[in-house]
């Protein structure tokens, strides 16, 4: 008998009858005997309704408040699939995430869990009770409900299943596990059995939306037996794994990609000891993160040209912050674009093979597409192209690297 943390995403609690299936199968899991936790998000679409309902009120509302709102469409789904549950004669009982001390920092929307109280969820394990908790919300020491960032359901599964040392962690999604790329992009991407651990961290934190990079941090974290597969079907899914050798002999797991990137560029800044520091530093004081970076090597100037990358929300607060530093140092320019995007491959194959960036650089000539930007490291190559090469990128490169699947019909 095994203790199972099951997550369900948006799609998969979509309507009523989706929420029936969802109990169905946890059901399924009961009978067989396994004590099942389940964790929920909203329904699909809701975050983005309560969000849209916020903005008619406040272009920017008080992050406090904001969580107050967004909590609320889990809160409808773990009611909803406990009735189910209780309908299909299943003993169940709902909590938010308040009731069972999911502990977080007062980072509203974007809150960090610190600390998990396991005690009320077993109690009702051993009373034979499936327990359903609301994902994506906590609360803080001063009993302030917050969230955990967009797609933080993932999240709240697995710090639940690391505090309770679940046997497994299963996120059930609309796919049915991890893909060699977004099979939304790349019809022809074919499903992982497995994929190691440090390949997700990857894939997540470069774009692929499947997981929340968070929920794979903490996965690593605490030795979390992780697994994605589909709530629309059968099947083993993906397993994220700590064993690399494992894992079949490819060079290249996946494709990851992501569409919220904006370039900044200060031309003619002067050449000396501090500039990347007094450039950056204000970027950062204003908590704005950045990725990419590159400094020219000066020539016979006495100036260089110095560019970065942001999320593409925060572009136009970092280039107010660019143009005034540009009249402080005497800059001669300063240059944007937000239609760009980032393209990387991904896989620890990439540490015992040579020449993956020159065929990935090749394949993106031959397509003619422009490399505006390079970054690298141990197992992933990240490019910067034009948004309007994202697909005919995506695609080439996979398959350049042979990662295409089954042809699409
Ligand atoms: P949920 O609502 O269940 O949390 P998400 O929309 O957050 O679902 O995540 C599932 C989606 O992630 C898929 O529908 C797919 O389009 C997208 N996705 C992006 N990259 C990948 C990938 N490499 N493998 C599988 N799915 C991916
Ligand atoms: N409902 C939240 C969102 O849409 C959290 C989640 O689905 O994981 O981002
Ligand atoms: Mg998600």
């Amino acid at each position: 008998m095994a203790l199972i943390v099951q997550k369900y995403g948006g799609t998969s609690v979509g309507s009523v009858e989706r929420i029936q299936a969802v109990a169905e199968r946890v059901k399924r899991w009961r009978d067989q005997g396994h004590r099942v936790v389940v964790v929920v998000s909203a329904m699909s679409g809701e975050t983005d309704r309560l969000l849209g309902l916020a903005r008619k009120i406040q272009p920017c509302p008080e992050p406090r408040e904001l969580d107050v709102l967004l909590s609320t469409g889990e809160q409808v789904t773990i009611a909803l699939l406990s009735m189910a549950l209780a309908a299909q004669g299943c003993a169940a009982r709902s909590y938010t995430g308040a009731q069972v001390h999911i502990l977080t920092d007062s980072v509203h929307n974007k809150a960090r869990i610190r600390d998990i109280d396991a005690a009320r969820v077993h109690a009702d394990l051993e009373a034979g009770r499936v327990v359903v908790v609301a994902g994506f919300q906590g609360v803080d020491e001063h009993g302030d409900i917050t969230t955990l960032g967009r797609g933080g359901s993932d999240t709240s599964a697995v710090a639940i299943a690391a505090a309770l040392k679940a046997d497994e962690c299963q996120i059930y999604t609309d796919v049915d596990g991890v893909y060699t790329t977004d099979p939304r992009v790349e019809p022809r991407a074919r499903k992982l059995d497995r994929i190691t651990f440090e390949e997700m961290l990857e894939m997540a934190s470069l774009g692929s939306k499947v997981l929340q990079i968070r929920s794979v941090e903490f996965a690593g974290k605490y030795r979390v037996p992780l697994r994605v597969l589909s709530s629309f079907g059968e099947g083993e899914g993906t397993l994220i794994t700590f064993e690399e050798d494992v894992v079949e002999d490819a060079k290249i797991a996946g494709i990851a990609f992501s569409r919220d990137e904006a370039k900044l560029t200060i031309l003619g800044v002067p050449d000396q000891p501090g500039i990347a520091h007094r450039i950056l530093g204000p970027i950062a004081a204003a908590n704005i993160e950045v990725d990419m970076i590159i400094q020219n090597i000066a020539t016979e100037e006495p100036t260089t040209d110095f560019t970065f990358t942001v999320h593409r929300s925060d572009y136009a607060r970092a280039m107010e912050i660019l143009r005034t530093l540009a009249s402080e140092l005497g800059a001669r320019q300063t240059l944007g674009d937000e239609q760009i995007v980032k393209i990387s491959l991904v896989g620890v194959g990439m540490r015992s093979h040579a020449g993956i960036a020159s065929r990935m650089f090749e394949t993106l000539a031959v397509e003619g597409i422009n490399i505006r930007m390079i970054s690298t490291s141990e197992i992933k190559i990240s490019v910067v192209v034009d948004e309007k090469y994202l697909e005919l990128g995506v695609r080439a490169l996979h398959q350049a690297f042979g990662l295409d699947g089954v042809q699409a019909a």
